[in-house]
């Protein structure tokens, strides 16, 4: 909504310096029309590139500050047979993913909606709609190495960058001033649907199967998980984005089954 806002007095802010050529007072008030607009484009430029530019220690000190959040909304759980379930599941997908070196944190959320999200740093947050859906922990892997994949990419320090530069509050921040902001400014709603791009959950999908693959997982089951998806809710995902079609994510995942060499090309997990 914010980056709505800010997009719409850009394009109000170059109407006005387009038409200014009556008065000098109507030429100053443009020129400082004009000035304020620039600024607000310096200052989106630094947020984003001080959020992108933040190495692996700031980016898991975020994700943990995210993480303290996160918790003050109370339904996220740090024990339990869930919680056990999918903290073995990670550790076997931490070590065999593209990022072995990552930190992941997996909890819990005392939610029964199919959903499942990531934050930054390594933090995996699992709603236990979700682990009582799938079918078997194969399926459950690929759904928490999805998430991992969304850490791996920085998918959501990019929606956080994009965020920073578009809110001025934001970006009127320095650099450490600014990462030091983010975890109480970013609504809890943001990190639950935070929009990701298609490409991004394709690229999270193909890490996903790769990991849960390398780890010794049946990587067909997460064909299998979008396809029990379509079958009890429809050709939409509801987990993860509202987007890309479960169809889709099938049709992208098929052709890295064949590359990896997996008997059948998980074709049989598409029915
Ligand atoms: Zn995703």
């Amino acid at each position: 909504m914010k980056k709505i806002t800010v997009f719409a007095t850009l394009s109000l802010s170059v109407v006005g310096c387009g038409s200014a050529q009556t008065s000098g007072q109507n030429k100053s008030a443009a020129d400082a029309n004009t000035n304020s607009w620039i600024g607000a484009v310096k200052a989106g430029a630094t947020a984003y590139s001080s959020i992108k530019n933040m190495n692996d220690a700031q980016i898991a000190d975020l994700g943990s500050k995210f993480d303290v959040e996160l918790r003050k909304k109370g339904n996220i759980l740090d024990s339990g047979s869930e919680v056990e379930l999918i903290r073995q599941i990670g550790s076997r997908l931490a070590p065999a993913s593209s990022k072995p070196d990552m930190q992941f944190q997996f909890s819990v959320v005392d939610s029964a909606e199919i959903n499942a999200f990531a934050t930054v740093g390594g933090y995996v947050y699992i709603n236990k709609g979700l682990i009582s859906f799938v079918k078997n922990n194969d399926e459950l892997a690929g759904a928490i190495a999805h998430e991992m994949g969304h850490n791996i990419a920085k998918h959501v320090l990019e929606k956080l960058a994009e965020i920073s530069a578009a809110d001025a509050a934001l970006a009127s921040l320095s650099g450490p001033e600014l990462i030091a902001a983010l975890p109480s400014k970013v609504g809890y709603t943001v990190l639950l649907a935070p929009h990701l791009s298609r490409n991004a959950e394709f690229q999270a999908d193909q890490l996903g199967f790769q990991n849960s693959w390398k780890a010794g997982y049946n990587a067909c089951e997460l064909v299998g998980f979008f396809s029990q998806m379509r079958k009890t809710y429809g050709d939409k995902s509801t987990i993860m984005s509202d987007h890309p079609s479960n169809t889709n994510r099938i049709e992208a995942l098929l052709p890295l089954a064949q590359k990896l060499g997996i008997p059948g090309g998980c074709s049989s997990a598409n029915d």
